[in-house]
């Protein structure tokens, strides 16, 4: 079994988002985080990366952890640009002074990482298709490059080409999801050993669920299985994260399933990017 976890979500509990956040909007919940902590600890986890909320979820179970002997990471909230994808989650910023002002909450609350919003999601209700293309090439420079001089390691949700092909250009520390790239982007990916965590439960896990149709799930979990392959085959890292908590991925059982989704990747290359995530994802780096 495999020990980590590189994204997650404490919040979301993989059915219900609006549900699972109003649970802890007053203050953290602390049974909840503990029961999830408590899955975790029973499989064997000792390593979590968490992607972010606006309530202090993950930064409250960064602190429980380590009663269940889990290193824990923690970006606070994830960042995005108002008017973009990352709200129902995440604190915005409409200019980069308000994205300077967020980095400074991020000191005060000792976050280990920025995570930064920089893509929309899959449409799975359609083939190839992003909710939207996301944040301008310059910006997304400017905004990693911010939090890099902070000395912040920047996880990014990266969708489609345009997107990655900034967030390398950034010198971002680790991509997640990564739907559409193209094999350019792809050999990039692996030329530049830029971590990507394609949690790949997130589409597999959908699969006969009823909500979307099968005939754009299947082939898009194939087509990301083959891309995630060709970038372990020319050297590049691939991490093994489920973005549990999301839709159909439940806490700690999800490990598995993108286990299985990655079965072409060798256990050394998993373990290899989470040890890479271990001496990045925390401050000074
Ligand atoms: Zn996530």
């Amino acid at each position: 079994m495999i020990p980590y976890d590189l994204h997650i979500h404490m919040i979301l509990d993989g059915v219900d988002f609006r549900k699972a956040i109003g649970s802890h909007r007053e203050h953290p919940c602390d049974a909840l985080i503990r029961s999830r902590l408590e899955q975790y600890h029973a499989q064997g986890v000792t390593f979590l990366r968490d992607g972010g909320d606006a309530w202090d979820v993950s930064l409250r179970a960064r602190e429980l952890a380590k009663e269940y002997g889990i290193d824990y990471r923690s970006p606070a909230f994830p960042i995005y640009k108002k008017g973009h994808y990352g709200s129902f989650i995440g604190r915005g910023f409409s200019t980069l002074d308000d994205y300077r002002r967020l980095l400074d909450v991020l000191h005060e609350k000792k976050a280990d990482f920025v995570k930064l919003m920089i893509s929309g999601l899959i449409d799975f209700s359609r083939p190839n298709t992003l909710t939207e293309e996301g944040l301008s090439h310059e910006e997304i420079c400017q905004l990693v490059e911010l939090a890099h001089r902070e000395g912040f390691a920047v996880m990014l949700h990266t969708n489609g080409d345009r997107a990655a092909n900034a967030a390398m250009d950034a010198k971002g520390d680790s991509i997640e999801h990564g739907a559409f790239f193209s094999q350019e982007t792809l050999l990039r990916i692996a030329k530049t050993r830029t971590l990507w965590v394609p949690t790949l439960s997130t589409i597999g896990n959908l699969i006969g669920c009823g909500r979307y149709p099968d005939a754009v799930l299947q082939p898009l979990l194939r087509k990301q299985q083959e891309n995630v392959a060709l970038v372990a085959q020319k050297g590049g890292l691939i991490g093994l994260g489920t973005d549990a908590g999301a839709y159909c991925v439940p806490h700690a059982e999800a490990i598995s399933h993108e286990r299985h989704y990655l079965s072409s990747i060798p256990d050394l290359l998993l373990h290899a990017a989470a040890d890479f995530v271990r001496s990045k994802f925390c401050p000074n780096h």
